[in-house]
């Protein structure tokens, strides 16, 4: 944005979001100066590159964070110390998306947030809209950076996954049609507690303007309390559950998804005929997408048509091969036990692959599954926290690493059952992120494929 002319402006955090808050920067004219504490990502940006810890900040107008720098747990990065100190805003790539959308033509942006289901309600939702033969764009927290998304003709929709972490960072967000999933513990190392870790989802709403419409999942006690302190503000809100009937709104019981927005309950599709949205946590994001295109005045066909071509989205419940009989999931995008129970609940005869990074959540709600599950195969620096978990409910196996789990898992099961990785961890003991352990999961499966009757 023009605003931007000749102001200086920090970037620090050169992954995704900030090499495209620098380049945008650059492009409106103005003086960047840009730091990763990773030498590697410093090389992979224009701009001036010097160490923020080193500059006189005070003819900064902001620095622009990554949202990955801690604020304020485990520690403040001394970054955000400093720039407190020197009473410099600190500013999210969000906050320069908003100001670039104001110049743009008549467009709508939709925020989708929550602990689990964003990324698929996400692309979902941009999906919905396409198949309708409408523009838009899909961007955040997934795949392309806000600042780096293609402007769009008038008429278009920003949809737009944001995380607690972004959210924690931004001043001015205007989404006209903000969604909350559901909320469970996640993240606590990085936001100290589950009150600040819900604070930081409630500022999706608590930033936007009156007309905006609020689309909140209400299966949990934290979406119920969201719903009823919007509801008492005077704001629009429509309530969605996958668990029971809701008069005024979106929801899905069995099997069936139905609006209720404006009367009687109408159903709109058997899910059934959605094979990518198998699944109650998928029945949730269903019925949330549902209503956002449904307030984006997308038609009922047109909406039932865009949940049963939804193709899903790699790494949440992706089937990846069956082998002799033996179906291989993919679902390394559960980091946290939420979304892994969801897995849990979804296969039976499971052997089950878990752990990655050790945290303090609590283990009890996987056990619940255990009996369908045959086994579990522990990999990463959680293994002793889960066989502790696990003991005496199902036998475990000390895996170590994914490739042996997957060969331990694959030996032992036979036709009709499921080696399902979902870890309920986070991958950075082993590996760069969720995708490079669900990558390797894939490689894994495929190499014992491969090697024919050896895998049985
Ligand atoms: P996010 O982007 O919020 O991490 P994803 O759509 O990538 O969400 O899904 C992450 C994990 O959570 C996957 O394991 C998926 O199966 C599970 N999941 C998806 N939607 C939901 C939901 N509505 N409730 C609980 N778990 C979910």
């Amino acid at each position: 944005p023009a605003q931007y002319k000749g102001r200086q402006i920090g970037v620090f955090g050169l992954a995704r979001t900030g090499q495209a808050a620098v380049a945008a920067l650059e492009a409106a004219g103005a003086r960047v100066t840009a730091w990763d504490d990773d030498a590697a990502r410093r090389t992979a940006v224009g701009g001036s590159v010097v160490d923020l810890m080193t500059v006189d900040l005070s003819r900064m107008e902001a620095i622009v964070l990554a949202p990955g720098v801690p604020l304020t747990h485990p520690a403040p990065h001394p970054l955000v110390v400093r720039a407190k100190a020197a009473g410099i805003p600190l500013i999210s790539d969000l906050d320069l998306f908003e100001v670039a959308r104001a110049g743009l033509a008549n467009h709508v942006c939709v925020g989708i947030t929550g602990t689990n289901g964003k990324s698929t309600t996400s692309a979902l939702v941009d999906h919905m809209i396409s198949f309708a033969g409408r523009p838009s764009a899909l961007g955040g927290n997934i795949g392309t950076a806000v600042l780096a998304l293609e402007p769009l003709p008038p008429g278009g929709t920003y949809v737009l996954e944001l995380s607690s972490f972004q959210l924690d960072l931004t001043r001015a967000l205007h989404v006209n049609i903000a969604v909350q999933l559901n909320i469970s513990p996640d993240h606590l190392d990085r936001h100290g507690t589950m009150e600040a870790y819900v604070a930081a989802k409630r500022r999706l709403f608590d930033m936007q303007r009156p007309s905006a419409l609020a689309i909140v999942g209400v299966d949990d006690a934290h979406g119920v309390a969201l719903a009823d302190d919007l509801g008492a503000a005077g704001r629009r809100v429509v309530r969605i559950s996958a668990l029971e009937a809701l008069p005024g709104g979106v929801f899905a019981i069995g099997g069936w998804l139905y609006d209720a927005v404006t009367g009687e309950p109408t159903p709109i599709l058997n899910l059934a005929e959605a094979p990518n949205l198998a699944g109650q946590h998928n029945a949730q994001n269903a019925a949330a997408a549902y209503m956002v295109g449904r307030t984006l005045g997308l038609d009922r066909n047109s909406l039932a048509d865009g949940l049963k071509s939804f193709p899903g989205l790699a790494h949440r419940q992706q089937l990846v091969a069956v082998h002799e009989g033996v179906r291989f999931i993919n679902d390394s995008k559960a980091t946290n036990v939420a979304a892994a129970e969801r897995a849990l609940a979804t296969f039976g005869h499971i052997h089950w692959i878990a752990g990655g990074l050790a945290s303090e959540e609590d283990l009890a709600p996987l056990v619940a599954h255990t009996e369908r599950m045959t086994r579990a195969y522990l990999i990463g620096e959680a293994a002793p926290r889960f066989a502790a978990a696990l003991e005496g409910s199902v036998p475990t196996v000390h895996a170590g690493d994914l490739d042996s789990a997957v060969s331990a898992a694959a030996a032992a099961a036979v036709a009709g059952d499921v080696v399902l990785l979902s870890p309920a961890c986070k991958a950075f003991d082993q590996f760069d992120n969720f995708e490079a352990r669900g990558d390797a999961f894939c490689t894994a499966v495929v190499r014992l494929s491969s090697m024919g009757g050896q895998a049985r």
